[in-house]
């Protein structure tokens, strides 16, 4: 039996090294129309910035190493063109010879990952703009940045690939601009999640433009001198870095009249396969199901491109694999000093969903604060409001993020509820978190939310009509001021709640909620009947009202 694998990085090498475990007789054969395979695409920033210091370091796996070990046979420089299922045959070209080739196949996995998307006002590419999707976009840019004076770059896309090229250009010494066309970076995140990511990136000094639509690139000969909007103004820079979406690879599936999903992504079974049951797709090209949508939709991430292609090149080579778990988006990225990371839907996809939740952020230290080192985290948990059940969950911090929303994701995937992440019996001593941890703290109040004890109002929410109690301190209400609110320090709230009239709907305020749930409580405890703590306090609330 032959195993013709259609691309060598996550997905295809996966599934040709597992392919190999399950069966050592199959010919398993990897057509890669790049120069290498397994390369590390999702280091290409970090040695584009210079932290990764060698390029080598990228190339994880070499062809002579395949064959050595696993005997799969590499070729590459082989771009194929043209699956013919009729025959059970790919044809392609080579193009170190020029010469056309052929490779009956009997399995064949597609793994042709995506592309990135090229605005129409950068066609042609000008000489001093770049994607960086491949090693040689990460090359063109090093050589560029090494052979030009480029003092200011423009990223054109606010996603996790262009975050991390405005982070690598910025450690090389380049000024960056920022351009997003939605109205936030980072769109998996909730606004106010990716509202923190932008002050930080400003306050490192990257100017960051949001809502702006390219109305046409100027060029000067071929060199692209600045960017104009559709407001009238303009952004000039010496290098752009075009970051602004990617497409699957579809084009041979659909030439082959295989089933596209909703998405445009291959439309694939549990075990990968494709409408046509002797060829699969994994990685970038194929579709997934969500976890929390029950939709199948494309997930361009390595995590599911690597699991997938392992059950597919299992499946093509003994008959049977486990079946594809679903994919939650888990998803993380670090800005400057901070992380940002996701799993399961945000608040925009639960509403295109349509389905009903309620969520909670909270700020809580990501070890015990008394021990060196803490850093505050936002997290914010979204749950379903019948049972709790987990739905999603987004965090920004410093410094144990990933953590945070890895066990986070683990619960999504165990479809656990906010009950259930409050019992999680987790590891702990000071230097690493705390005996309640911040996703405890985030469930405790989850599940405080779902017993109305008491209601949390979501951070944007307006406050008029509404009796305003703020209980910090005199310097953070000068700090962050709120108007129209009656100030009752929370430790003075005891003596001095009588003052306030228990039959007004109330809401009660602090700096991120958490004083604010002990004087609520403390009112409802006193016969306040409606009253509800403000979710994420000022400091988030204050992301929606600054101007
Ligand atoms: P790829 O790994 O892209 O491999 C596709 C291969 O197919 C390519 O080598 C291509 O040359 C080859 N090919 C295409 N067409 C043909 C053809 N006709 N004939 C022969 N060969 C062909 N994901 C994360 O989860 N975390 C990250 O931090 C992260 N960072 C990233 C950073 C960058 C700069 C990039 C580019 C991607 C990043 N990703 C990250 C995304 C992740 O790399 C992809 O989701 C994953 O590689 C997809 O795997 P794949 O096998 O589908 O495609």
């Amino acid at each position: 039996m032959r195993i013709v694998i259609i691309g060598g990085v996550a997905g295809g090498a996966s599934a040709a090294a597992r392919a190999r475990r399950v069966c050592s007789e199959a010919e398993i054969v990897i057509l890669e129309k790049g120069p290498v395979i397994s390369f590390a695409n999702c280091g290409l920033p970090y040695h584009l910035g210079g932290e990764i210091s060698k390029r080598e370091k990228l190339l994880v796996a070499s062809p002579e190493l395949f064959w050595k070990r696993f005997r799969i046979g590499v070729k590459t420089l082989h771009e194929v063109l043209e699956i013919d299922r009729t025959n059970k045959r790919v044809t392609g070209i080579d193009h170190q010879s020029g010469t056309a080739f052929e490779m009956p196949y009997d399995r064949l996995i597609l793994s042709m990952g995506s592309e990135p998307i090229t605005p129409d006002s950068f066609q042609p590419m000008p000489s001093n703009a770049f994607h960086l999707w491949t090693l040689s976009d990460m090359d063109r840019i090093i050589a560029y940045v090494d052979a030009y004076p480029t003092k200011s770059a423009v990223v054109l896309g606010g996603g996790f690939v262009g975050l991390e090229v405005v982070e690598q250009l910025h450690r090389r010494g380049i000024q960056v601009s920022l351009v997003e066309r939605n109205p936030q970076v980072l769109k998996p995140l909730d606004w106010e999640l990716a509202k923190m990511i932008q002050q930080h990136m400003e306050t490192i000094g990257v100017r960051v433009l949001l809502e702006q639509k390219i109305q046409r690139v100027v060029t000067q000969t071929d060199r692209a001198q600045s960017i104009e909007f559709d407001d009238g103004t303009s952004l000039s820079a010496d290098m752009f870095i075009v970051a602004a979406g990617i497409r699957p690879r579809t084009k041979l599936a659909q030439a082959a009249k295989l089933a596209i999903g909703m998405t445009q992504g291959v439309l694939v079974n549990d075990w990968m396969q494709t409408s046509d049951p002797s060829i699969y797709a994994v990685g970038d090209v194929a579709e997934v199901v969500h976890g929390v949508t029950g939709q199948r939709m494309r997930v361009p991430l390595a995590g599911p491109a690597n699991r997938a292609g392992r059950i597919a090149g299992e499946h093509a080579a003994s008959g049977s694999a486990p079946r594809m778990g679903k994919v939650w988006g888990t998803a993380i990225v670090r800005v400057f000093d901070l992380t940002a990371a996701c799993t399961g839907c945000n608040e925009t996809s639960l509403k295109a969903s349509g389905i009903p939740f309620r969520s909670v952020i909270i700020q809580a230290a990501s070890h015990a604060s008394y021990y060196p080192g803490a850093e505050p985290m936002q997290l914010k948990l979204l749950y379903r409001p019948e049972d709790g059940k987990i739905l999603g969950a987004q965090a920004v911090g410093a410094d144990g993020v990933d953590k945070r929303i890895d066990i986070i994701a683990t619960m999504l995937h165990m479809g656990g509820t906010v009950g259930q992440l409050a019992e999680l019996d987790l590891a702990y001593a000071p230097p690493f978190g705390s005996a309640k941890d911040p996703v405890h703290m985030a469930a405790f109040a989850a599940c405080n939310d779902l017993k109305s004890l008491p209601n949390l109002l979501p951070p944007n929410s307006s406050l008029e009509n509404l009796q305003v109690v703020d209980v910090r301190t005199a310097r953070e209400r000068d700090n962050l001021p709120l108007p129209n609110a009656i100030a009752i320090e929370i430790d003075d709230l005891p003596q001095n709640w009588t003052t306030l009239d228990p039959h007004k709907e109330t809401v009660v305020v602090c700096h991120s909620g958490k004083r604010a749930h002990i004087g609520a409580c403390w009112l409802n405890g006193k016969g306040f009947q409606r009253v509800s703590n403000l979710s994420g306090g000022m400091s988030v609330r204050s992301l929606f009202t600054e101007p």
